[in-house]
């Protein structure tokens, strides 16, 4: 995996006005070009965030730092973690069909990947997008009562959906925190692309500022500016202003 800065800065641009799904598999593609363009929209959710999260240790660092608020008291909460501390185990390949028996009923089926959430994205209700996405990941149903994928029952559903997050657990990371001041436990889900995106975003306006600070004074190219290492476009910076 290897992404210069004008790479990085380019694919921000092309991706601005794209969906989340399309913006993170377009990262992928610059990240690592020598993997065929299907292959990201075909891994499983969870395959897909453990490269972003390599992604992410690249460009800044292993470290993720954020703010919220415990559910209970109100209280701002300081967060700080590790990708380490968020990495699971990878699934089973995405050619190896899951399978549950559950109520007569015989259920294969295969993790939904980022095709799957780009192809239901236009359902208004998240309910539709829900078994639609399902239907597009059912490969087979054996039962009793002859069912197909488009009618099973609520609980083959349900546990259908449980069996699916426990088989990709790197699509459902779950921070466990603590409240120091009133000792509130809660989990809260944690997604990484938009916090990579955001990264990216910071991190594209603090290019072009120097881009801009350094080609205004020295009238080189955004090229050249963009080829030069981080530290070395900060120094430069640093005797500009
Ligand atoms: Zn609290």
């Amino acid at each position: 995996m290897d992404i210069s800065a004008a790479e990085l800065l380019q694919a921000w641009e092309d991706g601005a006005s794209l969906h989340p799904v399309r913006k993170a598999l377009l990262l992928l593609n610059t990240a690592w070009p020598e993997i065929a363009l299907t292959t990201f929209g075909e891994t499983s959710i969870g395959e897909r965030d453990a490269y972003l999260l390599t992604l992410r240790q690249a460009l800044f660092g292993p470290t993720f730092t954020g703010v919220g608020s415990c559910p209970a008291c109100g209280e701002p909460i300081e967060l700080s973690f590790r990708v380490e501390d968020i990495r699971a185990l990878p699934p089973p390949h995405e050619s190896d069909a899951l399978e549950i028996a559950l109520d007569s009923c015989r259920v294969w089926f295969r993790l939904p990947n980022s095709l799957d959430l780009l192809a239901v994205a236009s359902h208004r209700s998240v309910d539709d997008a829900r078994r639609a996405l399902l239907l597009r990941c059912v490969l087979d149903v054996e039962s009793e009562e002859g069912r197909g994928a488009h009618e099973l029952p609520e609980p083959v559903e349900r546990a259908l959906v449980e069996q699916m997050e426990r088989a990709d657990p790197q699509a459902n990371v779950q921070l466990a925190l603590d409240c120091p001041g009133c000792g509130h436990h809660w989990l809260q889900s944690f997604d990484v692309f938009p916090y990579l995106w955001q990264e990216i975003d910071d991190w594209a306006m603090r290019t072009l500022n120097e881009v801009h600070l350094l080609a205004s004074a020295y009238g080189w190219s955004e090229r050249a500016i963009l080829d030069m290492t981080a530290r070395r476009r900060g120094l430069y910076r640093e005797m500009v202003i």
